[in-house]
């Protein structure tokens, strides 16, 4: 039998028994293999006819035992036999192995094939045979274009179809959008709710946006929270009227363990072919205009411009410099005042981050902050941010300013660092500096973890470290970490404070969280104040320390001993 060879011992190739075990055993491999099994015997013409089909090919292909004897001709749509022929006849052509894949309808269902045709020869090198094997991969497919959690389409599939859209439209040159999706502030409800909660969310933001989805409009979801949008003959007009449709999906809130969370999409869009006619830059530009968005306060979109590129180019290129900004100097760190009133002294600063860059100028901590974070940088970051503060607690104490006391923020990703309280001791012993003059800042996120967080923080505590909860209220707000943890302060996030004189709730909330700090023997700390009624309300409220810009905006460290620094006695 030609070139195909079966590999038995000898007792299954030899006499009558061995051929009867022989045609055993393939029946009942036939028999049960999923795959279709067709065997064609060929003709002059060439001509095609089924010898045999297994099980699976019959039940699959919906053929029936009548078929057997008959041509492709005879037994297939005229299309799908057309097309198979050609495959057939380029096996007789090339005398070897064809594969290929094809879309198949059988009742009504469409299934995609993936199909080896193998000659088999006889002794004078004709091929008489053909053995047929076809797998269905519908599934495969599927799997391979769909996002597992929310069953949309993936960016392999995003990819696929955004090329084959600008081929086909290259010619008619319609327009399409590409709209890139970001939920704000998933990242925060991921950490701070747990991921089974964030994917809730996704997959009923996905469920949202299907409704969306038909000939014209097709959904993606390309990466953690990201999600993306094809609408295809959209001029700008349309593109604005669907994407006010996008926002009005997301106005009812999200339920996650009966409580109500609202949840904001920020969104960037391209256009083709004006901002990019491959699918690359399409895909660069419309992340471009979204970037933007974020950066300029979320919840809103944007379409991308061309001279968006000049400035930032983009968030790759953005988190690149940001890998060397610590090798290169670009980073420094500013102290905010925390004033204790009504004495108006200051005696606690809080170290904030700033980073400038000599293309990009100064960046935000908004923005670098959770890009940092994202992508495990906040670590080096951190640790470089404890060091230059333990510097600078150096730098005062040896110019005699003492009892003086500095505040960093640690990320939770810092937290869960195995070695942050011996790299904390070591810099404590470096700078030869008490430990009493450095306090931590952690979020509410960093709490959730208890087991992992309760036994780090006693050890900072142990060592003589302050601790105090940054944004409280904001936050994963169980008044059961409270008791838990070993935390010395708490700091008001500024939502608060910011319409304290305005808003009843916003007030009542304030005072309560003093009144709950001091019961509990914490120091109580106001951020975010910028107008004199307002500290005038914290005073009578009993809070003990404000921080906002009615005192000070973060500044240098120089200006701090300036502006706030008792000159030394010993001067
Ligand atoms: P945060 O820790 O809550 O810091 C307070 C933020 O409020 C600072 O913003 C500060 O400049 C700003 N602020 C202070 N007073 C006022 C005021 O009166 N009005 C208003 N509107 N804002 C005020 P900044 O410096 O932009 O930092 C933003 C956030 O970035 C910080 O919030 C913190 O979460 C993060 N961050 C900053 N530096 C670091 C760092 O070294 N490490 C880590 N992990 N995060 C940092
Ligand atoms: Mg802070
Ligand atoms: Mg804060």
């Amino acid at each position: 039998m030609g070139q195909y060879n079966l590999f038995m011992n000898d007792e299954l190739e030899s006499g009558k028994a061995g051929q009867k075990i022989q045609k055993i055993i393939f029946d009942i491999i036939f028999q049960y293999i999923q795959d279709m099994v067709f065997v064609m015997k060929v003709e002059s013409g060439p001509v095609f006819r089924y010898l045999f089909i297994n099980e699976a090919g019959m039940r699959k292909a919906n053929l029936s035992v009548e078929v057997i004897g008959k041509t492709m001709q005879e037994v297939l749509p005229a299309d799908m036999a057309a097309s198979l022929q050609h495959s057939y006849e380029n096996l007789l052509l090339g005398k070897k192995t064809v594969v290929f894949e094809d879309v198949f309808t059988i009742d009504d269902q469409k299934i995609q094939g993936q199909t080896i045709l193998t000659p088999i020869y006889d002794e004078t090198n004709t091929i008489r045979y053909v053995v047929a094997v076809t797998r269905d991969i519908t599934m495969i497919q599927f799997m391979a274009f769909h996002d597992q959690l929310t069953g949309l389409y993936n960016r392999r599939a995003l990819l696929e179809h955004l090329n084959d859209w600008i081929l086909s439209q290259r010619q008619k040159s319609h327009e399409f959008a590409l709209i890139s999706i970001d939920l704000d502030r998933f990242k925060y409800l991921n950490d701070t709710l747990g991921h089974l909660a964030g994917d809730e969310i996704l997959k009923t933001v996905a469920t949202r946006l299907m409704q969306f989805q038909n000939e014209a409009c097709r959904i993606y979801r390309t990466g953690g929270d990201e999600f993306t949008v094809l609408l295809s003959g959209a001029s700008r007009s349309i593109t604005n009227a669907f994407v006010r449709k996008v926002f009005s999906a997301f106005s009812d809130s999200f339920y996650l363990n009966s409580q109500e969370y609202f949840i904001s999409p920020s969104i960037g869009i391209s256009m083709y072919p004006n901002d990019g006619k491959d699918a690359e830059t399409l895909i660069k530009n419309a992340d471009e205009a979204l970037f933007r968005v974020k950066e300029r306060g979320k919840a809103h979109y944007q379409f991308y411009r061309s001279d968006m590129n000049n400035v930032l180019t983009n968030v790759v290129t953005l988190e690149t410099h940001l890998r060397k900004a610590i090798d290169k100097d670009e980073l420094s760190l500013v102290y905010q005042p925390q004033i204790e009133i009504p004495t108006e002294k200051a005696k606690s600063f809080e170290a904030l981050l700033r980073w400038k860059n000599p293309d990009f100028g100064n960046i935000s901590p908004s923005t670098f902050i959770p890009l940092a974070e994202e992508t495990g940088l906040i670590i080096s970051i951190g640790y470089w941010v404890i060091e230059t503060a333990c510097r600078q607690i150096k730098t005062w104490s040896d110019k005699g300013y003492s009892d003086l006391r500095i505040a960093v923020n640690i990320s939770p990703k810092q937290i869960q660092q195995p070695n942050l309280v011996s790299y904390i001791k070591r810099m404590i012993e470096k700078y030869q500096i008490s430990p009493t003059s450095l306090e931590i800042e952690i979020t509410e996120g960093a709490m959730r973890e208890i087991k992992e967080t309760i036994p780090i923080l006693t050890k900072l505590k142990e060592l003589g470290i302050s601790i105090s909860v940054d944004d409280f209220g904001t936050g994963y707000s169980s008044l059961n970490y409270l008791k838990k943890f070993p935390i010395d302060g708490l700091k008001i996030d500024k939502s608060f404070i910011k319409d304290i004189l305005n808003d009843p709730k916003d007030a009542a909330i304030t005072t309560t969280i003093i009144h709950l700090g001091k019961s509990l023997g914490l120091e109580v700390i106001a951020e975010g104040v910028e107008e004199k009624e307002q500290v005038d309300f914290l005073l009578q409220s009993g809070c003990q320390k404000i921080q906002g810009y009615y005192f000070s905006r973060p500044v240098s460290a120089t200006d701090v001993e300036l502006a706030f620094l008792e000159k030394p006695i010993n001067e």
